[in-house]
Order: structure tokens, then sequence, then C-alpha cells
């Protein structure tokens, strides 16, 4: 679980990263880093409109653009047409529910067996995937 990033530590990682740390990016940044749910741009911005009422959607897509560069988060691919985005940049898996839509970490061992890859074909990193059903969704209706 990631622990709760103040402000000044958010800045702080800014700073030493070479990024000016602007409102925006201090609020995106922490918000990432505090949370497990793989926001969308759409989640952050609603999460963190009231809080800092200059932001709009636009700055939210940029600024997620910047701390992608810069390798501050990342992608998480595999959830369809709308990126999510993650604070947590070490080497994880994630589950997908087909129901709603909640992305979960999965977290492992580097000696987790998997499978080699072809003849000929060098690996430049694994990506872990699951999809179904979470627990609440797994739950039968009656
Ligand atoms: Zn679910
Ligand atoms: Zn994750």
């Amino acid at each position: 679980m990631p622990k709760e990033w103040s402000a000044s530590q958010t800045a702080e990682e800014l700073v030493q990263t070479g990024i000016r740390p602007s409102a925006p990016r201090v609020a995106v940044l922490r918000s990432l880093k505090s949370r497990t749910d793989h926001p969308t741009a759409e989640m952050l911005y609603c999460d963190l409109k009231d809080d800092n009422p200059s932001l709009s959607l636009a700055t939210v897509y940029n600024t997620v653009k910047v701390l992608l560069a810069k390798e501050l988060i990342q992608e998480v691919p595999g959830g369809g047409e709308t990126l999510r985005f993650d604070g947590d940049i070490s080497v994880h898996g994630h589950f997908f529910c087909d129901e709603c839509q909640s992305v979960s970490d999965i977290f492992y061992d580097r000696d987790t067996p998997i499978p080699p890859p072809p003849e000929g074909y060098r690996v430049r990193g694994v990506r872990i995937q699951y999809h179904g059903l979470c627990p609440k969704c797994g739950k039968s209706g009656c």
C-alpha cells in the first residue's frame, strides 16, 4: 500500500526530476502516489477539482503526459480505450474487473515462473494482466 504523500514531499520529487512543481503537477502526482485505484484522467480531474478550482481536464491530461515522460508514473495498458494511470512505478501486474472496470495491483516475486519467449526473441519487459471478476462483482446477486 502506498503511504500518504505530503504536498512538500511531492514537490520535492518533482524538483529532483527537473520538473517545475506547479500546483496541478503536485496535485496530480500526489493523488496518484496516494491511491491504488489506477484512475483515468477524468477520475483524477473529478477528485481534484474541488481543492483546485483552476484545474481543467486539459491540464490534467497535459500533466500526466509530463509525469509519464519523466517516468514518475506509469500507464496501465490493457484497460480498453481509456488510459489508466499508476503512481506505483515498480514492476507489478494488474487485475481488470470486467464488470466494474476496477484495476487492482498484483505483486509477484521476480522468480515467479512465466512462459519463455519464442526462440530468437529478446524480452525487454513483462506485463502480467488478468481480467475477470473482482470479489465484489464475483458474488452472486441472490
Ligand atoms: Zn468488479
Ligand atoms: Zn498498479
